[in-house]
């Protein structure tokens, strides 16, 4: 048998979607599994809504995500737009073969007679009117009598009775091919096997299978994986959701991560955890398995996905991933920043983070003049009964103790049990008065990589301010 061959077929019409990554991947995923070849094709016939910048996008989403063009196993992109006579060519041999009609009604007279009629769609008016090519004629399929049924692998065996489809276009009054025509015509013309794609897509399938037939094709393996949809179960849109995958990309989500967790939507790895390497997936994913109910695109999880990726990489790769949100837009000047002192924060904060853009909130007191200003942080902190005692022995123990976490440590210990109190509590203005935020990397150790001089500094300034 020949080996597989599945493709990825997007409309390069905006931003890359995460739904599109997750069938792209699903497909990628079956190819290195199977030894077969994944086609890329850009169905580039909306010239309305279509942009070369758009194809670019999906290119580089796709090599983001380690589907590599160079890769023997990656095939195209071919362009739908360059295949119009092909799918002419094939639309006027149905017509030759009686298997599609001219038809004169426009859209607007289909709907009048269906209004009249009670009916719904199109009503095969001209079935027998032998109608030849005409202007504004459009070309319609002409659907046999029957049933179709259609195997998916992820919905199962779905029946349609053919007398519930209509006669439908192929081609415009104007000529241009209708996407049900073109996008099996390519499909039969890259010798596709397997078709993987949005569900959205499965009303199309029963009028293609016909075509595929008609054509004089076996029809490939189907499989429709669920829709993506928003905390309110809804289908995931760009107007209300955060769909873009650059988007995901700029705040600092692992590309392994954005893999692992794509994969999980609609299925999961044997096992007690859904973090896997991508070897794993690829042994393990089978469409069988996809579930078909919608898969719930939860921001957080992807978030918590990530920090696991996060605390799975090297320390020097961490290093190098965080370089782009060191630059750039942040909020220190450029000539404090140290790539030292970053380097002996980065394990502090590798354990902490959930995206690559929590980075600079994190580190950002390391390299500012004076730390950032957060009027509820001090608010909170410095209003306690014991906060200005708190920094007065700071004060003092830090000017004399010895300089490692552990001896800072022990500093504010000593405070806090002569007090009564607990650490957690006292850490707190310590905290806000060095680093001017509640939350950041562990307390002690920033105060040993900060230094002395600089520590002291800070923590007399907040203690100045209190009164
Ligand atoms: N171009 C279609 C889309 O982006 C895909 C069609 C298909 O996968 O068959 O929705």
């Amino acid at each position: 048998m020949d080996s597989p061959r599945y493709r990825f077929a997007p409309s390069p019409t905006g931003f890359f979607h995460v739904g599109g990554a997750r069938t792209a991947l699903y497909n990628w995923a079956l190819v290195q599994r199977t030894g077969g070849t994944f086609v890329l094709r850009i169905e580039d016939t909306d010239e309305s809504r279509n942009s070369p910048e758009w194809t670019q996008g999906i290119i580089d989403a796709l090599a983001w995500l380690g589907i590599d063009s160079s890769s023997p196993r990656f095939e195209g992109p071919y362009f739908q737009s360059a295949n119009a006579g092909l799918h002419r060519d094939a639309a006027m041999g149905l017509f030759e073969e009686g298997k599609a009609y001219w038809c004169d009604l426009t859209a607007e007279q289909v709907q009048a007679r269906a209004k009249e009629t009670g009916g719904q769609g199109y009503d095969g008016h001209s079935r027998d009117r032998g109608l030849g090519p005409g202007p504004g004629h459009v070309l319609r399929f002409r659907v046999p009598e029957g049933m179709t049924v259609v195997d998916d692998l992820v919905r199962g065996r779905v029946e349609f009775q053919n007398d519930t489809i209509e006669d439908f276009v192929l081609l415009r009054g104007n000529g241009s091919p209708m996407f049900l025509l073109a996008n099996v015509v390519d499909d039969i013309e890259m010798r596709i096997t397997h078709v993987v794609r949005a569900e959205e897509h499965l009303p199309n399938t029963p009028k293609q299978q016909l075509l595929w037939d008609a054509l004089g094709h076996a029809a490939p393996v189907w499989a429709h994986v669920p829709v993506l949809v928003n905390e309110q179960r809804k289908k995931l849109s760009k107007r209300r959701d955060k769909v873009a995958l650059e988007q995901y990309r700029a705040e600092g989500i692992l590309a392994d991560a954005m893999i692992n967790y794509l994969m999980t939507l609609g299925w999961a790895p044997a096992g007690d955890t859904e973090i896997v390497p991508w070897e794993r997936i690829v042994g393990d994913f089978r469409l069988e398995d996809v579930n078909h109910s919608p898969a719930f695109f939860d921001v957080k999880k992807l978030a918590a996905f990530n920090g696991d990726h996060v605390r799975m990489m090297s320390p020097e790769a961490f290093i190098e991933a965080s370089q782009p949100f060191l630059q750039g837009d942040v909020p220190w000047a450029h000539e404090r920043f140290d790539a030292g002192t970053f380097a002996r924060v980065a394990p502090l904060i590798q354990t902490r983070i959930g995206a690559l853009s929590e980075i600079p909130a994190m580190v950002d007191f390391f390299f500012l003049a004076d730390p950032p200003s957060d009027p509820d942080a001090w608010t909170k902190t410095m209003s306690s009964d014991f906060a200005a005692d708190a920094l007065d022995a700071m004060s003092a123990g830090l000017a004399a103790c010895p300089w490692d976490a552990e001896s800072v440590k022990a500093v504010l210990e000593a405070f806090t049990d002569a007090r009564g109190l607990k650490l957690g509590k006292t850490q707190a203005p310590v905290r806000v008065a060095v680093t001017g935020r509640t939350v950041g990397p562990p307390l002690f150790e920033s105060i040993q990589i900060l230094g002395r001089d600089e520590s002291m500094r800070r923590i007399t300034a907040a203690r100045a301010r209190i009164d």
